[in-house]
């Protein structure tokens, strides 16, 4: 019996990843090794008990009296914080996810690759902020990692059928977000609720309000160059408003091959979770008749500053991925506390990059953990720090 775990269990790709699995035979199918979450400790205690999870993992500790009480009498064990996430993460488990939202979910990931598991990884912050230090321990320890975020999984598929070193370019699509039709004099007084609201895709609200602003593809194009190893010049976005077709790859020979399917998550989490087999998921056929007709744009790096910064960010290599994704954070956090203006991130972004740059061994990439850690910390400050008037 295959054994699995999940990190970050309760959120968006988590609840879908359970539902693949509860739909694949639950706990009559997979010997489930840990979830975890990071608040929702009754939600936790539901999916533990229906897969009959060996542990179930809350990153805040004030909840930890509540899962325990939810989980009493099941012998499944239960416990709370960083260092509990780690440590089951060091439990052998054929397959793991990595679903947790932001940089918090660097470590779990890390620890799949060290002990050379297999690596379903939905939590693109990693690749970004810990590129070459993931795959260098990959390569070191014979870890598998299959990318979950559609982009990628997309690319991954087409790339089944040939060679990376024939590949001219690749193209990610973005659906453009909730503003993509929006005159760019509104965007400033976007509000969080109108961020939060995807034309397509049913997301945690982070990554939705990140697609509004681009910086979800901003990542995306990060993570393709540290997956992949594409230069900035041979990744292309282009949005697409319908979100049918999620990636193309194009090849020397003038090919181009596009992968297909309707906005659903558990495609791409089912294709890592079945690979390399393909087998049956719950999910709707596409039905190209009645969409009738398929969109596209070239992105407007006016209207998405991000897009700009995410090449800016793999030419200088190094520490600027760590930086970048930091600095991200920050100004989410800052916009959805009210303290930014939508329009505002991205400078905060730019000014946290141009800080790091003039710092001691900004283009030398991150040796460990605690060393992209550091790098976080001081571009959350350097973000949080940056106002739109240049006072700070
Ligand atoms: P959600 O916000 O829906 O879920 C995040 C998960 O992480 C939840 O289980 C949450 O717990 C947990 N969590 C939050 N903070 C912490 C923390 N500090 N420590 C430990 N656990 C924590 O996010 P999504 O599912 O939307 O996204 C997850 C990852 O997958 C992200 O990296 C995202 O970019 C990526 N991704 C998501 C896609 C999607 O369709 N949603 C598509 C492609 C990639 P709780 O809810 O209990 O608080």
């Amino acid at each position: 019996m295959r054994s699995v775990s999940i990190f970050g269990a309760t959120g968006s790709v988590g609840e879908s990843a359970f539902d693949l699995l509860m739909r694949a035979g639950g706990a009559d199918a997979f010997r489930t090794i840990a979830l975890t979450g990071g608040r929702n400790a009754l939600r936790l205690a539901e999916m533990a008990r229906a897969l009959r999870a060996e542990i179930a993992v809350i990153a805040d500790e004030d909840r930890l009296p509540d899962l325990r009480e939810a989980l009493a009498g099941t012998g499944i064990e239960a416990a709370a914080g960083d260092a509990a996430i780690d440590e089951a993460a060091q439990r052998p488990s054929d397959w793991s996810l990595s679903a947790i939202v932001g940089a918090a979910g660097l470590m779990p990931g890390l620890r799949v690759a060290q002990r050379g598991g297999t690596l379903a990884l939905a939590n693109k912050e990693s690749l970004v902020a810990a590129g070459p230090l993931l795959m260098g321990e990959a390569r070191r320890s014979g870890a598998t990692i299959l990318p979950v975020d559609s982009e990628h999984s997309a690319i991954f598929q087409c790339l089944d059928c040939g060679k990376l070193d024939s590949v001219e370019h690749v193209t990610i699509t973005a659906s453009g977000g909730a503003f993509r039709d929006w005159p760019l004099e509104r965007l400033p007084f976007a509000s969080v609720a109108e961020a939060s609201s995807h034309p397509n895709w049913d997301m945690g609200q982070r990554i939705t309000i990140d697609s509004a602003s681009m910086f979800n593809k901003a990542l995306e194009v990060i993570e393709t160059h540290e997956f992949f190893g594409l230069t900035s010049d041979r990744i292309r976005v282009l949005v697409h408003p319908e979100s049918i077709i999620h990636a193309m790859v194009s090849y020397s020979d003038g090919a181009t091959l596009a992968h297909l399917g309707p906005p659903d998550m558990r495609h791409a989490i089912g294709h890592a979770l079945n690979w390399p087999d393909r087998a049956p998921l719950p999910v709707a056929g596409l039905d190209l008749a009645a969409i009738g007709q398929l969109t596209f744009r070239a992105p407007d790096e006016g209207r998405w500053p991000a897009l700009r910064l995410a090449r800016q960010v793999i030419d200088q290599s190094g520490a600027a991925g760590a930086v970048f994704n930091a600095a991200k954070e920050q100004a989410l956090d800052d916009f959805i506390a009210g303290r930014l203006r939508f329009t505002d991130m991205a400078g905060a972004v730019e000014h946290a990059l141009d800080i790091a740059a003039g710092r001691p061994h900004f283009g030398t990439s991150p040796a460990d953990l605690d060393a992209v850690l550091a790098w976080d910390r001081a571009a959350r400050r350097d973000a949080a720090g940056w106002s739109p008037a240049g006072k700070d």
